[in-house]
Parts: C-alpha cells; structure tokens; sequence
C-alpha cells in the first residue's frame, strides 16, 4: 500500500496567508480515520468549530425557540436568529429573506409547490401553457419537484434546455435567445449555478438579467457553489437561492430557501402546524409573516447553530481564497490525471468537480479498489440521470472526485498514484 502522506502545512499557509489558519488540522476527522475524502460534492466533513459550537448548544444553551419567556428559551431563540442573520449577511440578503428548511431539496420543493401553484393561477388566464424551464443538467432534486407540480397543474409544462451531449454543457447564446422568443410563456426558470455531475459553471448572473428583461422569474440552486465561490443574492438578483448546510461544512438536515420579500410575502406556506401562526381558530388560522410562516413545528435549532459555526469559519478562511485554492486543486488534478492510462476526464470541469472514467473497468469497481486504499470517491449516476443519459453514460454513470478546502496537493498526488497501479494491475 502506498504511504499516506500527511504534510499539510504549505497547503494551509497557502489557504490562509495572513493568519496562517491550518484547514486541514482544524478537521479531526482526518486524524481520527486517516481517510482521503474526495465525495465532497455529496458532503463535507465538519471543522471542530462547527461540532464544538453544537455541543456547547446542548450543554449550555439547549430549550425550544420562539416559545418561553424564560432566559434560556429566549438565548436559544437568540441562536437561531443570529443564525439567520449571519446566512442573510453571507449571501448579501435581508434577514426576512432567509427561510430555514431541511435543505436544498426541501427549498425547491417550497418554490415548486408554493411559488409555482400560486403563480400558475396567476398567469393561466393570459396563456395557453406555461413553461418551467430547467436543464438536462440538474440535480434530481431541481427536477422532481417541478415534474410533479406539472403534472397537478396541467396548464404548466416542464421543459429542458438541452445540454451538449459531449461536454454536458448548457448554450447559454441559445438559451437566451429562446427567453427572448419565448419570455411571454416562460413562467419560471430553474437552474444549477454550478453542476453537481460535472462541476460545470452556469453565468447564472447572465441568465437572470436576460430573464428578467421578460419578467421571468429565476430559482438558483446554489448546493455546489454555496461552499466554492462568494455568492451575493443581490449582485445576482435572482428570484430564489436555495442550498444546504451539510455541502458547507455544517451538520446536516439544515438548509436555506432564499427568496426575495415580495415573493415570499405571496406564497402560501408550505407545512402547517405550531409556531407559524398568530391566531388559531376552530374554523381557520392566521399566519406570521415570513419567514416565519415557512417554518412549521420545532426548528433545526442545533442545525442552524452549526451553519452559523460553518459561515464563520469560511468567513475566516476567506471564501476568496477558499476558492482560488480549489481552483489550483482542480487544474492540479486535472494535469496529473493526464498521467494515469486510460483515464478520460467528462467535460470541461471549471470548479472542484470531476466526473471521470477508465476504459476497461466499472465505475463501481475502481471506487472499490480506491477505497481499498483508503480513498473515498463516489460512482454512479449521481441523482442526475437526464445529463448521465445525455452522456452516454445512463447505466453506470461515472467516478466522480470532488473538492473541499481541506483537500491537498499531497492527497491528490496520491490519488494519481494509486490509480496508475489500479489500471497497470488490469
Ligand atoms: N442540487 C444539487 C446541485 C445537488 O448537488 C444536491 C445534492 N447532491 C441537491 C440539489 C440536493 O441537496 P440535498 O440532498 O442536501 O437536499
């Protein structure tokens, strides 16, 4: 088995030159298992400030929130709002625009089945047929959730802008020029800022202003770019931005629907139940306004604490650098993969994601034999199965190596070495 190699410093010297913070040291995981761990585009590992900040929660500070007038409900309450004002301040929002949801499949969910029947009734009565566009290059979960609300609402048709079926990219030319013939139909449009399949990179910022020169609404599913480049709602002005906490290096089960004030303000809720309420009668109900209204039931306090650990912790390292150090990663990578026989790397990665196969062997087998030695990489379709379709690779879909901050030139060097054996041995 080849050496582990563990000189990390020179990468955190490099991540963080002022205080010389060491990302790869303030993550206890990797003494604790030794392992390599490249799957960071399902999810990242977690610093001690993050499971620090949620034991202490419990130890010091722990009761339900938005309930008790007593001292220790009211410091928990405090948490969780502190929590949503640091999420509003890292994306350049307003506090009321951060609703807390269980992740990024749950913030599409509310935008497809509040935002888009609401708007459907709206719109009906001027057109025919109403078009949600997405891509083919989606997550499943910027996918279902529309299928089904078209599927309720027949007036609404989910459409797909086409990907390139070699580089898995969408034409952005084409595109907009299809907002401009079609604006009067397109009601909503649906898209990944960055793809979880192959790391391509959308002009999102682009694509809204297009959009909304037809007043067409755009969702931004930021899951792979929320821990990768600096994201400011209001720069881009998009509609809704929508991504989870546990792809950030906070816990999981704690995500962000980002929506503007005037559109949550007309969406009806999304679950019904305590703490969304004003008034409750026998016959009917008064809600809080957003984004209260969206949060039914007891929160994700400890989750939302830990995000708020999560966004210091970036906020320390320095996105800017966070994402000029994965891009050094990526372009490493992507030299060094040019070294292992038979490796072909999948379109044109542009941030720290990247799908791959080897010509003679199956993607389930070369991510056994990576984790042999003690590398974890993802295979398979990657809840993406129109792009893996378009590709040509619907069965088995691909390998796919994806970055965090804690991830080093050393590691992958390693990677590279480890899989020139595992294709010499075949
Ligand atoms: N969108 C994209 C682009 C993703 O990569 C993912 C997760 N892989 C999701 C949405 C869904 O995120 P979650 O499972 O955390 O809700």
């Amino acid at each position: 088995m080849l050496k582990l190699l563990h000189n990390y410093t020179k990468i955190a010297n490099f991540a963080k030159k002022e205080t010389m913070i060491n990302v790869q040291n303030a993550f206890p995981f990797r003494k604790a298992t030794g392992i390599i761990y490249f799957d960071n585009a399902a999810t990242t590992q977690k610093p001690a400030v993050v499971i620090n900040a949620i034991a202490d929660f419990y130890i010091n500070s722990n009761a339900n929130v938005h309930r008790g007038n007593y001292a220790l409900s009211q410091k928990a309450s405090k948490m969780y709002e502190d929590a949503r004002e640091a999420v509003a301040k890292f994306i350049n929002a307003d506090q009321e625009e951060i609703v807390f949801t269980s992740g990024a499949t749950e913030s599409l969910n509310i935008v497809a089945q509040c935002f888009c029947n609401s708007f459907s009734k709206a719109k009906s009565n001027n057109a025919d047929l109403s078009i949600i566009l997405t891509t083919e290059a989606e997550h499943h979960s910027n996918i279902v959730p529309f299928q089904y609300h078209c599927l309720n609402h027949p007036v609404d048709q989910l459409k797909f802008i086409p990907a390139d079926k070699k580089t898995g990219e969408i034409d952005i030319e084409n595109l907009i020029s299809g907002i401009k013939s079609d604006g009067n139909t397109i009601k909503m449009i649906t898209i990944a800022q960055i793809t979880n399949t192959l790391g391509t990179v959308n002009d999102v910022k682009r694509i809204i202003a297009a959009a909304h020169e037809q007043d067409i609404p755009v969702c931004v599913d930021g899951a792979q770019s929320i821990a990768h480049m600096p994201i400011d709602v209001k720069d881009l002005d998009c509609d809704f931005f929508v991504f989870s906490g546990h792809k950030m290096y906070a816990p999981m089960g704690i995500g962000v629907l980002y929506g503007k004030k005037e559109l949550l303000k007309m969406m009806p809720p999304f679950k019904y139940g305590g703490g969304m309420i004003t008034h409750v009668g026998k016959a009917e109900t008064d809600f809080q306004e957003s984004p209260y209204k969206f949060e039914a039931g007891t929160p994700n306090v400890e989750g939302a604490v830990g995000l708020h650990a999560a966004i210091d912790f970036i906020s320390e390292v320095g996105m800017d650098n966070i994402k000029e150090y994965e891009d050094h990663l990526l372009s490493y990578t992507i030299e060094r993969f040019k070294e292992v026989p038979k490796l072909k790397v999948i379109g044109n990665p542009k941030s720290g994601i990247i799908s791959f196969v080897i010509d003679g062997m199956k993607n389930d087998e070369v991510a056994e034999k990576l984790d042999m030695f003690r590398i974890a990489m993802r295979s398979g379709t990657h809840c993406a199965h129109p792009i893996m379709t378009k590709l040509g690779f619907a069965k088995e879909g691909t390998v796919r190596m994806s970055f965090a901050a804690y991830n080093t030139v050393e590691e992958i060097n390693y990677v590279t070495e480890v899989l020139k054996k595992i294709t010499n041995n075949k």
